[in-house]
């Protein structure tokens, strides 16, 4: 029997960050361990809300130089691109002649979005049905989702069941891995984004980092160095546990000084700066080795294309043979 598979992706709009580290990637690096993963730069679902295509390329090599850093093994996972792989394309043509707009107009995402004033477009509203054909192309078992993906995961679902119904099994229904919620706040405490330039990215040098730290949003009721403060409601005191604590860091000494005002802003940050550089320090060791090595980088989406070209293009034969639309 085959190990359970995954699918997931990133979109290459910048340089991944702390949030993106802590909410899915060092997640991703251990589920390499148990499962046979698929992990994909999505370029395509980065059209979704931008018409300016000059970056992607470079966007895609630091999206795949980041995860490189952080431990995704392409001799473990496949790596690759999205429209490296063109039977996605064809098989999200194929699931939109079975999906009701309904199941597309409700979804909260794209209601969110609408809301926010994105231009309501063909895509926008396909999204989850690209997404299914990412998902459902290789067969994936699980997909590692967060609470605001599960919507997105049912439609999959029952896309595929209702393929499977009109053509013949062929589908898995792939489950939610749901992953424990860590969402990190960008230093203004909205949540960290590439969009919103209120990120610490995975590659920023120590001078920025420490810059940035600086600029983050504290405890607003703590004014004075000697005032008590209210940790449980400081980002940086977030910081401390989510990246701190894993390195031995004494952060129930840090939460009691911080109450009691014993501990101020300004060392509390200079404390956390630190240990966000030593956090941080092998990463931009590895991205400088790998930004000299352009071949190796080519080398590896390469074979990842081959890879899931290969799954992929199984998948795509039997849905056509499903349908009796396999022409020789
Ligand atoms: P964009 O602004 O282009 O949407 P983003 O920073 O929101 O970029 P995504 O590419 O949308 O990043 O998300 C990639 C992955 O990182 C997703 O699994 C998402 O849940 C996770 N992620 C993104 N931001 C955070 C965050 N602040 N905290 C925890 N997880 C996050
Ligand atoms: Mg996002």
């Amino acid at each position: 029997m085959r190990r359970s598979r995954i699918l997931s992706g990133m979109r290459p709009t910048g340089r991944l960050h702390l949030g993106n580290y802590a909410g899915a990637l060092s997640n991703w690096v251990s589920l390499q361990e148990k499962y046979e993963c698929f992990f994909m730069i999505a370029d395509w679902h980065a059209l979704t809300d931008r018409t300016d295509t000059k970056q992607i390329k470079q966007n895609i090599r630091d999206v795949l130089i980041d995860w490189l850093c952080a431990g995704l093994d392409p001799e473990k996972s496949c790596i690759f691109v999205q429209s490296h792989i063109p039977e996605h394309a064809e098989l999200h043509l194929i699931l939109s002649m079975i999906t009701p707009l309904g199941w597309l107009e409700r979804c909260p995402t794209y209601k969110e979005k609408l809301a926010s004033g994105e231009e309501n477009n063909y895509g926008l509203l396909g999204y989850p049905v690209l997404m299914t054909s990412d998902i459902l192309i290789y067969k994936a078992d699980r997909v590692p989702v967060g609470e605001d993906q599960l919507a997105h995961l049912e439609i999959c679902r029952e896309i595929a069941r209702r393929f499977n119904f009109l053509y013949g099994k062929v589908f898995p229904e792939p489950q939610p891995l749901l992953s424990k919620a860590t969402k990190i706040l960008g230093l203004d405490g909205r949540k960290m984004s590439k969009s919103y330039d209120n990120y610490i990215a995975l590659s920023d040098e120590p001078k920025l980092i420490e810059k940035k730290v600086r600029r983050m949003f504290t405890d607003p009721e703590k004014v004075y160095a000697g005032d008590p403060g209210h940790p449980e409601k400081c980002n940086v005191y977030t910081y401390h546990e989510v990246f701190g604590k894993p390195l031995g860091e004494d952060v129930e000494k840090i939460f009691e000084e911080c109450k009691s005002g014993k501990l101020g802003c300004v060392p509390c940050k200079k404390k956390l700066s630190s240990v966000l550089i030593e956090v941080l320090s092998p990463f931009r060791k590895k991205r400088r080795e790998l930004e000299r090595d352009a071949g190796e980088l080519e080398k590896i989406l390469q074979e990842g294309r081959e890879k899931a070209r290969q799954v992929a293009s199984a998948t795509l034969r039997e849905v056509k043979d499903a349908m009796q639309m396999s022409f020789s």
